[in-house]
């Protein structure tokens, strides 16, 4: 493997698992819901994070989730005081495996109804330092510290704007500091930038700062088709250019994630283009990427394959401005592992092939004989969602062939030969992938039974909202049914021609 040969292109290579109240599915860790299905043991994360450096990631990240940011946290104990002593525990088996750990929070939303605190208000301020004083000082020892500014969270109450963000972040990583530190910083600009803040967010007349009130639809203009992601070119530079006039007041080993567009795939189409500015910024101070739906998306799990465009994102990275890295999101630790391996080995050498990746990969898991089994995979990249770009276009007939030759190759695979760690047993694995070839299958031919996979998929992804709370967004719901329509478009667009 290419981590045993060379020095790794990239120094921060984090893995980044999105753990939220609104991304749960049987293939996540469940950190803050006892009783309910999908926790890990510290033997299962001591396989995840033995997977992920034999990938080639030398971080993991993790969300610090709005459930957990809430005022009832401040008196410890319950969820929360589980969810420290637990993370306290994965951070030190972390450690002790050379792996650095990292978290990020918007520091302004507020428990699992997603209230947006307001800086201008003194009340919430104080919540706001409490809060963030309370998890600095819980986690503190956690290598870097993340401020994120939103998506969900930001403001445009009371004068709020990006500089509100600006001025909030250089004060909470003083307290950061103050309570840990060891720990660097990292300041977020995701987004057109600091998405969420001022302009970006579509004004609500009395606002009080609750989610149901910022996401009514009457708000809905042409100009502002949704609530956050509104900054224009102007905004943008404003933004940037007052980030870079406070940049040198922050802690001097403090690092920025900044993409090479503005847009939340980091294109140039909104907010424009980020390289100018992160290359000003790498002069000041050490710059990441915090591209989110390169590896995948948020609605439906699936086995994602967006090989391709990591691979030429972390070119473009490596050509437009001095990165020193980045991380790989997935909500999906325990299913998309081909795409983890992918992206472990791209921060390592970004000059690696990326079919070469998949079928060397398949070639260690499923055995040498089905090596073709990691581009086959490319037909399950076909579902409709944030970041995707498939390289190809398929029939509905070649799919349904690609789909058959998944399915007889998984069955045949011997998976007592699996050379790579991986953090679930080989052949639940090689079963999760058996499950989803057999239902793409299905869907690509001629009479899906679509009621009854939305049911299956439930089942298997979602069952854990049977028992917990459905999220404020409501995303499992929706995840059900676009999985249940997958290719179902094109098929109207052929019954109509
Ligand atoms: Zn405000």
């Amino acid at each position: 493997m290419t981590t045993e040969t060379a020095k790794p292109y990239f120094s921060h290579r984090a893995c980044y698992v999105n753990f939220a109240e609104h991304l749960q599915n049987a293939w996540n860790v469940n950190m803050f819901y006892p009783g309910a299905p999908n926790r890990w043991s510290l033997e299962d994360w001591r396989r995840f994070f033995e997977m992920i450096k034999a990938f080639g990631f030398n971080c993991f990240e993790y969300w610090l989730p709005p459930t957990l940011y809430d005022r009832p946290a401040l008196a410890g104990g319950d969820i929360y005081g589980e969810f420290a002593a637990n993370m306290r525990q994965v951070n030190d088996l972390a450690h002790e495996l050379g792996l650095k750990t990292k978290f990020i929070s918007p520091p302004n939303t507020i428990g699992p109804r997603w209230f947006f605190a307001c800086p201008h208000t003194p009340e919430d301020m104080e919540l706001i330092r409490a809060i963030w004083s309370h998890w600095t000082t819980e986690l503190a020892g956690t290598d870097i510290m993340g401020i994120f500014p939103g998506d969900p969270g930001g403001c445009n109450r009371n004068g709020c704007t990006h500089e509100t963000f600006v001025d909030l972040a250089l004060e909470l990583a003083e307290i950061a500091k103050r309570n840990s530190p060891t720990s660097r910083i990292e300041v977020g600009t995701w987004g057109t930038p600091f998405t969420g803040w001022g302009s970006d967010m579509w004004p609500v007349p009395g606002w009080d700062g609750s989610w149901e009130q910022l996401i009514d639809e009457r708000h809905r203009t042409p100009e502002m088709p949704v609530h956050i992601w509104n900054g224009k070119l102007a905004r943008a530079h404003a933004a940037m250019d007052y980030f870079l006039r406070r940049l040198p007041a922050f802690p001097e080993d403090t690092m920025v994630a900044i993409n090479l567009g503005f847009s939340p795939d980091g294109d140039a189409t909104m907010g424009g283009d980020g390289r100018a500015f992160a290359r000003a910024i790498a002069e000041i101070r050490p710059i990441t990427t915090w591209d989110y739906s390169l590896s995948e998306g948020e609605l439906v799990t699936y086995p994602h394959w967006r090989l391709p465009r990591m691979a030429a994102r972390r070119r473009e990275e490596r050509s437009a401005a001095p990165y020193i890295g980045g991380m790989s999101y997935t909500m999906t630790p325990r299913l998309n592992l081909l795409t983890m391996y992918a992206a472990g080995q791209l921060f390592v050498n970004p000059d690696a092939d990326p079919d070469a990746l998949a079928r060397e990969f398949a070639a260690r898991v499923f055995g040498p004989e089905h090596a073709i089994l990691g581009e086959l995979f490319e037909a399950f990249e076909v579902v409709q969602g944030w970041g995707h770009y498939p390289r190809r276009q398929w029939s509905r007939e070649a799919l349904y062939e690609k789909y058959g030759e998944i399915i007889e190759r998984l069955e045949a695979a011997d998976m007592s030969n699996c050379t790579l760690p991986l953090c679930v047993e080989p052949e639940a694995y090689r079963q999760d992938l058996l499950w989803f070839a057999r239902r793409f299958h299905e869907m690509a031919g001629p009479a899906p039974d679509r009621e009854r996979i939305r049911r299956e998929y439930w089942d298997k992804s979602l069952h854990i909202y049977d028992v917990i709370p459905m999220s404020a967004d409501e995303r499992a719901e929706m995840s059900a049914t676009r999985f249940a329509q997958i290719l179902a478009v094109e098929r109207l667009h052929e019954d109509v021609i």
